[in-house]
């Protein structure tokens, strides 16, 4: 395991405030009787994209609302993410970018604040006022909660910037989304229920840009589910860096597991359906297997990153299990419910990584028949242990296992797509599609599927007869309703029909 006290450099909490004191200031400027515009940039993952509009809401009892168009805002907060390569360059060039939308409104009179939040903002802190003084406020992703008092506070003619992990649960102080803000954001829904991560990979910087593990209370999930269900939501996706590591406090004084937490939610009326990302093979437990055996409003799609299939990699990355663990844990799932599919997350190249190595990870891929997986080339994060190991291979060799990696991923999503084709399968409908006239859903697998309909049918669940292919989308005609047809395809795993993921 790592040691965190060694890392500190890196985390450096230089912070102008410890702990939020000021007394709340209502208005950057200008009156509260007049909306003020808020612009959100979000990097990143799916968490990035719940804490952004969590950051709405938040701010909606300030006045604030949304904006598409950074140039006319009053706020504009990059939503940041530090899980790719060369993220810090990249936010400092969006905010060199940003300066001058500032400078253009304050020569038209109006004043712009800049907010930088996420996990670049953790991870760099202070540094990023240094940069760019056109900053106005830095807050890791543990302190939204106290956004309106930062952006108060450096109204008062300073800057504000909060990197703690403050000891109170954000989540007991952000307000929860009004009706029409859930409305607005569409039938499928993420509900954040565990935080951080305490695996300590050695590529990942994770544990030092969201902290330890920390799990929310099974009754404050339940009371978010039931208020989105009650506003139309049928899709919860329950995410978390590790998000399988849930063990949330339960109404019977117990921690609950993520399988018994997924079991309650299945019966809050109106909850079609439930997804989880992203999975620690390590964390999956008999819980989570037999709420797979057991509960239809379970998708039988799992995101459970591997990341090699080399057993001396696996343990250079402190991954804590074998490739042969990992085979085992997939039969498990499988046999639990044999409609199962999986996806998944590689890094190749990582220091060390031989060509026995690399090949142990397509032997991998071969074995557990993957519905899809992200994969990348590995580079190095700044204070990660691995950052410190000497990297063995070249960017050529990397190159090559990459494309070779990625070719065999994308015949294997090649067999899911056309073993749609003649099928007829459940798609949770959810807009309007580009294409006058279409309808567009997804299915168990988070495929989009199309058919030609007219609006009443979104929010439904409707069985759909797959015709044809049109790259990674399902196209298809409403079918008559059948007693079985959920889940007769095997999953399409284009890029854009998996769950965008960091962690585990
Ligand atoms: S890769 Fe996942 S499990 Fe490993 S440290 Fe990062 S978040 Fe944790």
């Amino acid at each position: 395991m790592l040691d965190f006290a060694g890392f500190s450099l890196y985390l450096e909490r230089r912070s102008y405030r410890r702990g939020v004191t000021a007394p709340f200031l209502p208005c950057i400027s200008g009156s509260m009787t007049q909306p003020r515009k808020l612009h959100i940039k979000s990097f990143g993952c799916q968490m990035n994209v719940y804490d952004a509009q969590r950051m709405v809401d938040a701010l909606a009892p300030e006045g604030f609302v949304e904006t598409a168009n950074p140039d006319e805002a009053d706020l504009v907060i990059l939503n940041t993410c530090h899980i790719r390569e060369k993220a810090s360059e990249k936010v400092y060039s969006e905010l060199g970018r940003l300066r001058v939308a500032k400078d253009e409104a304050a020569l038209q009179g109006r004043r712009m604040a800049i907010a930088v939040a996420g996990c670049v903002a953790q991870a760099e802190g202070a540094e990023i006022i240094r940069r760019q003084p056109a900053v106005d406020v830095v807050v890791g992703p543990q302190s939204y909660h106290h956004l309106p008092q930062l952006l108060a506070e450096a109204a008062r003619g300073g800057r504000a910037l909060e990197t703690e992990f403050p000891v109170e649960d954000k989540f007991g102080f952000l307000p929860p989304p009004q009706p029409d803000a859930i409305r607005a954001r569409g039938i499928s829904a993420f509900v954040t229920v565990q935080e951080g991560c305490d695996k300590f990979c050695t590529f990942c910087v994770v544990p030092y840009t969201r902290g330890a593990e920390v799990s929310r209370p099974v009754d404050k999930i339940v009371e978010d589910v039931r208020r989105l269900a009650d506003n139309g939501v049928r899709e919860i996706t329950l995410i978390g860096q590790n998000v399988n590591a849930y063990h949330g406090d339960g109404p019977d004084g117990r921690p609950w597991p993520l399988g018994d937490l997924l079991r309650h939610l299945a019966t809050i009326p109106g909850i079609a359906r439930l997804r989880y990302s992203t999975s620690h093979p390590r964390d999956v437990d008999q819980s989570l297997i037999d709420a797979h055996r057991d509960l239809p409003a379970l998708m039988p799609f799992v995101h459970l990153p591997v990341q090699s299939g080399s057993d001396a990699i696996l343990a250079a990355m402190n991954r804590k299990h074998t490739a042969d663990d990992y085979r085992r844990l997939a039969d498990r799932f499988r046999s639990a419910n044999p409609a199962i599919a999986f996806s998944s997350d590689f890094i190749v190249g990582f220091p060390g990584e031989t060509a026995e190595d690399f090949a142990a990870t397509l032997a991998l891929v071969t074995q557990i028949g993957y519905a899809g997986a992200y994969s990348f080339k590995y580079s190095p994060r700044p204070g990660t242990p691995a950052a410190e190991l000497q990297e063995t291979v070249s960017a050529a060799v990397m190159d090559e296992r990459l494309v070779r990696l990625q070719e065999l991923i994308d015949s294997q999503q090649s067999a899911f797509n056309e073993a749609a084709i003649g099928t007829t399968v459940e798609v949770l409908f959810e807009r309007a599609a580009r294409n006058p006239g279409q309808i567009v859903g997804r299915t168990a697998y988070l495929q989009p599927a199309h058919v030609m309909a007219g609006p009443e049918i979104i929010g439904r669940i409707l069985p759909v007869r797959i015709d044809s292919l049109e790259r990674y989308s399902l196209i298809g005609e409403l079918a008559a309703p059948q007693p079985h047809a959920a889940f007769v395809t095997r999953p399409d795993s284009s890029p854009q029909s998996l769950p965008i993921t960091t962690g585990a």
